[in-house]
Formats: C-alpha cells, structure tokens, sequence
C-alpha cells in the first residue's frame, strides 16, 4: 500500500460538434458524477427517491473498449450484409417463412431436417452453459446486441450531438428552448433513421431485400405484414436503445439471473482488488498519511459502467461484464504509477487467494457436449447428399381391397432437392415382384432448394401380404445422378381370405 500524491487524470468527455458556448464543460468532480443512491441500495438505476436514474457513462478507450468496439463492428457489418450477399442466388441468410425454406450460406434447410435443428438447438444451449461458466458475463460484454448497438451505434451518436456525458446531463436538467428542442430532433431523427434501417434488415432476413423492397414500390398493399413488424420493431428498438437501455440487463434480460446457474468459484468476472485497493483514500487525504490502499476514490470506474454499478462493492448481478471499469481504472493507476490490475478480470477462487482453474469438469463437459453437437451438425450437413426423399402414407385408410385381390396403398412421396439447379425424379418398384406403382406427375421436376410432394399409389396381390403387412423396396433416381432406395411397409388384410372391394 502506497499514499500517492500525484493528480487522477482527468477522464477524457466525448465531444460533438453541437456546442453552446454558455454551456461550459464542469471539472470533472471525483466523486458522485452520478446522484448515486445510499451504499445499501443495490439498484444503480434508481434513485434514492425511487426515479429512475440514467447513466451517462464516461468511455476510457483503454485496451477492453478497443477489442469491444472492433468486435461489434464487425458485428454491424455482419448483421446488415448477410441478407445482401448472394450465396448461390439466394441471399447469406434468408429465412423464408413462406416457402418455409431456411438458405444458410447456400445450403437450404427445411423443418423437416429434424436431426439438423436437433443438433443446432442442443449446440447453441451448450455453448451458452459453456461461455456462462467459464467467460461468465463476456456474451453480455462484448457481443450481446443490447450492449453492442448501444454503447457503439445509440450513444455515439448521442455524443456527436449533445457532448460528453456531462454535457448530457446538463442539457437534459436544463429547461426546454429552441437549441434543446433542435438537438433532441435531430438526435431522435437519426435514431429513428438507424432503427428502420435495423428493422428493415431484420424483416430482409425473413422476406429478403429485393422481394421487400420490389413489393413495397410495386404492390404495397401485399408486404403490410412487413411493413407492420417493421414499423413495430423500430418502436421497439427506439424504446430500447433510446430510453429503457440499461433496465433491459439489469431488470428485464433472463440471462443475467442464468448466470447465478452456470457461475461458479472458476468462471472469470470483472473484479476489484480488495486487499490492494483498500481503504480507499482521496489524494488529498493521502498527504496527510492517511493509511491508504491503491484506490484513489476517484470514482472513475463507476462513472464509466453503462449500469451504473460500483464494482469495488463486490460481485453484482447488475455487472453485465463491459470491462470499461477496467479501462477506467487502468488509466488512473498508470497516472498514479502504479501496476495496472486493481480492477482486473479473475475469478472467486483467485480473489481469494487460490490459483484460477481455467478448466474444470463442468466446462470440460460442456466443451465434450458442444463439440459433440457442433460436430454432428457438421456431418448431417456435409453429408446430406443431393436430395431427400421420404415416403409417408396417404389417404384416410391404411389400404384398400380391389376387385381381382389387389390390395392398394396410398402414399405421398416428399422429394427435397438440394441441389442449386433443377433435378427431374423417378422412381420405380424394385421389389417384391408383381408390385405396381403409379405417381401423380411423373416424373417429378423440382426447382432447386425446393421440396415437391405427390400422391402416388401402390398396389399388390393379396397373397404376398404376411402377418398384414409387406415391405417394399423404391428406386428413385434422378437427371443429376442422385440414386436411393427407399423402403416402406405396405398395409393388407392378415389373411387372403377378406371381403373383395371392402374399404378399411
Ligand atoms: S477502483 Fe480505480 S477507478 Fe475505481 S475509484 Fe478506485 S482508483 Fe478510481
Ligand atoms: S462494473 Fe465494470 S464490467 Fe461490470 S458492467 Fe460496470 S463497467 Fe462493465
């Protein structure tokens, strides 16, 4: 423990082109930039009169915020690209509800792929248990979409009009005239212009951007349905990011009351260093050999947390991970010339003084699981072959009795070409012998990515049926070299001896 004398830097305040020269920049005080409630009170966001509290929070762009904003750029781009670019015709990722087709980087999926959706789902709730336990709020930090569009699109945006954060709050304590009403306009405007464009690309993911926007210019009246989600999500989206913003983690997101589940003694958190950091003593008091720890009590770190949270009191579940109180404090330390690391990412068991287990056999489990479905995923799509087909049966009655002992089945077979051009189907009766077959449209032409089904009949003498039922061996081949057989179970009566023409 030191008694340090030098200054904290002032934290750097964003600045806008929109300035009132009346308005100027208060020093930055050290303490309660934020009217804070009482030290018992756990809810940053409300006051101590129960008035929700809006957090203003001053970036450090320290090594954590660089790493978080080039990764929600990258974000950003990823988000409005996918529906532009084309993988073999068909937009990146295109969710079509109405051809219930699902392209993914130019494979085509359909609900009935249900071991694919098996493993995609088991795959994406293990890898949540998986992050949640070792990297702890990290999903929430650095790549969840409340966090990443807010901290790097809504609020620098904010900040190029209306200032840094003290600027901000100034401006909405003031009274309302002409300069407030033009900033707030032209804040909401280009708010309001960032949400369509949000929501419109969210509805391109299900409808797709040309079809969307070739609809709204041609026949407006047909895309309603589009246009009402996408004026509904920009209110959603304006509410979010221009006012509820952190009350979504800290109240509303079921992820953050997951955490406490998947948490345990290993899993990495943002962390203040009490042993090394206390008592925490103010500059000014330190001269006097006030005994003292490394923090200054320059309240840096909370006033740059988008929740408001004062990490030195401990683990918090309103902590959604960000890593700027690290930022914050790394700047204060290395302008007191002291070790960097009193705020600093480690785990419980280290804090108090035992050695971080990275790997543990919780998180190694989920690792095997996640692998596992992951890998599964991978296969089922590599190897799905050129097309699908799947008999199922048709008609209200398992059979029918036909005049002469034929025993006929209805049937409807589902042809899925996956393959990016047109494939023509046929299929034929390999076995037993004496077996007919007639499908409705043959053969079967079907577009690429798309799925085609038809009625088709199978008809067999009464004699061969034993125990009531036959099985039955399909050749379905296809134009483009696709070859499969198929087997099915056909229904007859249990002896020869039925009622001729009786249907069941
Ligand atoms: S932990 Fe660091 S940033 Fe926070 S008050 Fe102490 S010295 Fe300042
Ligand atoms: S306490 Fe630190 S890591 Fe947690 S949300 Fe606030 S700034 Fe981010």
């Amino acid at each position: 423990m030191t008694n340090a004398v030098a200054e904290p830097p002032k934290a750097p305040v964003q600045e806008g082109p929109v300035q009132d020269a009346s308005v100027q920049e208060a020093p930055a005080p050290r303490e309660r930039v934020f009217d804070v409630a009482p030290e018992e009170d756990l809810l940053y966001s409300i006051s101590a009169d129960g008035k929700r509290k809006f957090m203003h929070p001053i970036v450090h762009e320290g090594r954590f915020w660089k790493i978080r904003r080039s990764i929600a750029y990258g974000l950003f781009v990823l988000f409005f690209a996918l529906p532009l670019i084309r993988v073999g015709g068909v937009p990146a990722v295109f969710l079509d509800l109405e051809t219930r087709r699902f392209h993914i980087f130019g494979g085509t999926f359909h609900p009935t792929d249900n071991l694919l959706l098996a493993a995609f789902g088991l795959g994406a709730i293990v890898t949540v248990f998986f992050v949640g336990s070792t990297f702890g709020r990290g999903w929430c930090g650095y790549a969840c979409p409340q966090t990443v569009y807010l901290e790097f699109l809504f609020r620098p945006i904010e900040a190029f009009l209306e200032g840094g954060p003290l600027r901000q709050r100034k401006l909405n304590a003031s009274p309302w005239n002409g300069r407030k009403l033009a900033i707030k306009a032209a804040k909401w405007s280009i708010w309001t212009v960032v949400a369509v464009l949000m929501a419109a690309t969210f509805v391109a993911y299900f409808v797709g951007w040309g079809p969307l926007v070739r609809g709204l210019a041609t026949e407006p009246a047909a895309f309603t349905g589009a246009l009402a989600v996408t004026a509904g999500l920009t209110v959603l989206i304006l509410f979010d990011f221009g006012w509820f913003r952190d009350q979504m983690c800290t109240i509303a997101c079921p992820y953050g009351r997951l955490q406490n589940v998947m948490a345990d003694q290993d899993t990495i958190l943002v962390a203040y260093d009490v042993k090394r950091g206390d008592p925490k003593v103010k500059v000014k008091d330190r001269v006097a050999g006030v005994p003292a720890g490394d923090c200054i009590a320059c309240r840096s770190c909370v006033n740059a947390c988008p929740t408001g949270t004062d990490i030195r009191r401990g683990l918090q579940p309103e902590c959604i991970g960000t890593a700027q109180c690290i930022d914050a404090c790394e700047e204060i330390m290395i302008g007191q010339g002291k070790p960097i690391g009193l705020i600093r990412y480690t785990s419980e068991r280290e804090q108090n003084g035992g050695v971080r287990r990275i790997w543990r056999p919780r998180n190694l489990a989920y690792l095997v699981l996640l692998t596992v479905a992951w890998g599964a995923l991978a296969v089922l799509v590599l190897t799905r072959g050129d097309a699908l087909v799947e008999i199922v049966r048709g008609g209200r009655e398992p059979y029918r009795l036909l005049p002469g002992g034929q025993v006929a089945n209805q049937q409807r077979v589902r042809f899925t070409n996956q393959l990016p051009e047109t494939q023509t189907f046929t299929i034929e009766v390999l076995s037993p012998k004496g077996t007919s077959l007639v499908v409705g449209d043959s053969p079967v032409v079907v577009e690429p990515a798309a799925l085609v089904t038809v009625n088709a009949v199978t008809t067999v003498p009464q004699s061969v049926f034993d125990d009531g039922q036959i099985p039955v061996r399909y050749l379905v081949k296809s134009d483009k070299g696709f070859r499969k057989e198929v087997d099915f179970l056909l229904l007859g009566p249990y002896d020869d001896s039925g009622p001729d023409s009786e249907s069941h």
